[in-house]
């Protein structure tokens, strides 16, 4: 029995914080399947706390949006496209398109006369993400997306922080760089629309960047750096039982590779949890600072040698996870607590690591 369990009251939370500390319009950012949280019941959830916008990757989502009732929405399609066929699911879905290069422009162009239509996009520029968007030496040709383009109408213009969680100068370099080809479009008589740039934690660290719009993502789920400290409630548990329970002599080894050796008779909870369902695999993929990946390199060593240990809460009680995690079950110390078999295992996971086998539920 496992099942990755999502409060609904919680994320509404989470939202009211973001859209009282934006003070702006939100997009919510659903990609990646709502960031593994499911962007169906995602999107419903927001709506119901005033979400009027939303934001995907891919031009597909924007389609599922629209089937799914979200017919009056803004739906935002972040990534810049020259593939003809995402420009017409756009342009068909009525989605707000990104338009980050001359060659995207044209085909976007193209594919909105060609449908007969003008097609709404946002002009992206690259100051550092290095994916989408113009460089930002490239005003003659970001001048001519507004101005040369009669199959799209332009109503918005942005750009997106690579380390707002991190670096606030090269955050404020980004800004500026985008705030000075707005002053450039401005000055030549362009109305550019809504500007946009704030992520989650551009957001919550920096009160002067909010423009006209945020697009914020994953300080939706709380899972953000300084989260807590914003008031944001981490998203979303697996929880699963204790299948059985066992008590084995000073000595006993535990898992692949006997990662820890009883120092004591021991008392063991074993939860059938494991690397299969997205437990325990994401530190090492979620990492950005130099010093974080430290950390938990030299977790990784001393782990088994008594540092560095994994914890799960069984019945409210944290406990130690004994030698490395299987691919289908923890084995826990449990001395001395008063957990039975049946008892209630409560374990982080994100999400976006959760096996596709595991049921969501939203409560
Ligand atoms: C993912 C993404 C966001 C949201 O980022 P969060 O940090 O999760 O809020 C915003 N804009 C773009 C372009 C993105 O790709």
């Amino acid at each position: 029995m496992k099942k990755f369990v999502i409060e609904r009251e919680k994320l509404k939370e989470n939202a009211r914080i973001i859209e009282k500390k934006a003070g702006v319009p939100v997009f919510a950012v659903l990609k990646a399947d709502g960031y593994g949280f499911g962007m169906k019941q995602m999107a419903e959830v927001l709506k119901e706390t005033g979400i009027r916008m939303f934001a995907v990757t891919e031009p597909e989502d924007a389609q599922r949006l629209r089937d799914w009732g979200y017919t009056e929405e803004d739906i935002l399609v972040m990534r810049s496209t020259a593939m003809a066929d995402e420009a017409y699911q756009v342009v068909q879905a009525n989605a707000i398109a990104t338009v980050g290069s001359p060659e995207a422009a044209q085909c976007l162009n193209e594919v909105a006369q060609g449908c007969g239509m003008q097609a709404k996009a946002h002009v992206k520029i690259d100051t550092g993400m290095g994916r989408y968007g113009f460089l930002p030496d490239q005003y003659a040709e970001i001048k001519k997306v507004y101005t040369a383009c009669p199959g799209m109408q332009v109503t918005g213009i942005y750009t997106h922080f690579h380390s707002s969680f991190a670096d606030e100068a090269a955050t404020r370099g980004q800004y500026k760089q985008l705030c000075h080809i707005i002053s450039q479009l401005e000055a030549d008589g362009i109305c550019v629309g809504m500007r946009h740039a704030a992520n989650s934690n551009g957001v919550f660290r920096y009160d002067d960047m909010m423009l006209d719009a945020v697009r914020v993502g994953s300080a939706f789920t709380g899972r953000i750096v300084g989260g807590a400290k914003y008031g944001l409630s981490r998203l979303g548990y697996l929880e699963s039982r204790v299948i059985e329970t066992r008590t084995v002599p000073k000595g006993h080894t535990f898992g692949y590779g006997a990662g820890y050796v009883a120092k004591d008779t021991t008392r063991v909870a074993v939860v059938p949890v494991g690397y299969t369902d997205g437990f325990s695999v994401e530190k090492k993929r979620d990492l950005f600072r130099p010093r974080d990946v430290m950390r938990y390199v030299k977790n990784d060593l001393e782990d088994g040698r008594g540092k560095g240990n994994i914890y799960i809460s069984i019945a409210g009680h944290r406990v130690r996870v004994l030698g490395h995690v299987g691919l289908c079950h923890v084995s826990c110390d449990v001395t001395g607590l008063d957990i039975k078999n049946g008892d209630t295992a409560i374990l982080d996971v994100n999400p976006l690591y959760l096996s596709p086998l595991v049921t969501k539920e939203y409560v």
